[in-house]
């Protein structure tokens, strides 16, 4: 394959860019695109005649998603694959990387809920077709807010699901303790509970000032199916299907902080790097890969590498105001791919 060009289906990592349009702020401002997308694999740097132009302007993927592109494409053309994998028995994440307001929770948001319809449509679709003869398919839900760096907390559970600890389970690695896992019936009570946990993010981030950019959020499906490959076969699979919408970029680089803040930022810039250390070592097929280093990579550890599908989506503000935070997103993506 060419350098960040096209790659067969069956690569492990795939590694996209989603450039958002400008928003309100940024165009009432009088800020400027910085910004573009030159082909469905190029994001270029379009320095303004008065700045200073730094090398390198362009960057290659093997996807790159601008400011008209849908949330529905980037799924389909993006991260569908790697989602799907799921129903027959492989492991997958989907990461959205980015600074904060770049538009990580945007599009997992919009990407979780077409992977979930997506999941219970396909079973329909392959039933109905009668081509795989999929069956059936039941769905688990976890959701981690706050992981890895503040308190680890259960959506599910409000009760008590704070302050959550990992443990080292002989049979499925690292563990969240206590975590809840709540059964599905259907696609529409997947995503109605999805729902719920998600508004009740929102409160927690209105009155803590954004809590979200400052650590990860974690939805995890532990997913079910049963295939019956002919009339005496029927083989049943279970694999977690991970949508991960990472703490702001721009908090591993902020290095004027204090106390908790400065804190915070040493967690996310450690879960980060780690993150970064293990995808390279995975996409170079070399040496140890340092998932015990971080809390976000031992939780994921069954859903990167071996034989798991991993979808990056990393999400860039058009504006030259934010040049150099969409650059050193730009650069973890390339040492990603
Ligand atoms: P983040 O989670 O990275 O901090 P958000 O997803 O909250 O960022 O996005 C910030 C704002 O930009 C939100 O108001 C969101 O609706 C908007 N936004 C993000 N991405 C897009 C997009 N691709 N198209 C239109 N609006 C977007
Ligand atoms: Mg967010």
């Amino acid at each position: 394959t060419t350098p960040g060009g096209p790659r067969a289906r069956e690569e492990k990592i795939v590694v996209t860019i989603r450039l958002r349009p400008l928003n309100k702020r940024e165009q009432s401002s009088k800020d400027q695109i910085a910004w573009e997308c030159t082909n469905d694999h190029t994001i270029e740097y379009r320095p303004n005649p008065h700045e200073r132009v730094v090398q390198p302007t362009t960057f290659m993927f093997d996807k790159v998603f601008g400011p008209d592109s849908s949330t529905e494409t980037v799924y389909e053309d993006g991260v569908k694959t790697v989602a799907l994998s799921a129903l027959m028995g492989i492991n997958a994440t989907i990461f959205a990387y980015g600074q904060t307001s770049s538009g990580k929770t945007y599009t997992m948001r919009g990407i979780t809920e077409k992977a979930v319809n997506d999941i219970y449509m396909h079973i329909i679709n392959v039933s109905f077709l009668n081509l795989l003869h999929h069956h059936y398919v039941n769905a688990h839900l976890s959701y981690l807010h706050n992981f890895g760096v503040r308190d680890n907390q259960d959506l599910l559970n409000s009760e008590s699901g704070r302050n959550l600890k990992l443990l080292d389970d002989p049979e499925k690695g690292t563990v969240v303790e206590k975590l809840v896992e709540e059964t599905a019936k259907d696609n529409q009570h997947l995503r109605h509970l999805i729902h719920i946990c998600d508004a009740q993010r929102q409160v927690g981030e209105t009155a803590l000032n954004d809590t979200s950019s400052r650590s990860h959020q974690i939805i995890r499906l532990t997913i079910e199916s049963t295939l019956r490959e002919s009339s005496d076969c029927v083989r049943s699979y279970v694999a977690s299907l991970n949508f991960v919408d990472l703490a702001g970029s721009e908090r591993a680089s902020q290095t004027n902080a204090e106390g908790a803040r400065l804190r915070e930022g040493c967690h996310i810039n450690l879960s980060l790097m780690t993150l970064t250390t293990v995808i390279r070592k995975l996409r170079k097929r070399s040496g140890h890969i340092p998932y015990r280093d971080s809390k976000l990579t031992r939780i994921l550890q069954h859903s990167l590498g071996g034989n798991a599908r991993t979808a990056i989506i990393c999400t860039l503000s058009p504006a030259s105001s934010h040049v150099e935070q969409s650059r050193n997103t730009l650069f973890f993506a390339t040492r990603a791919k």
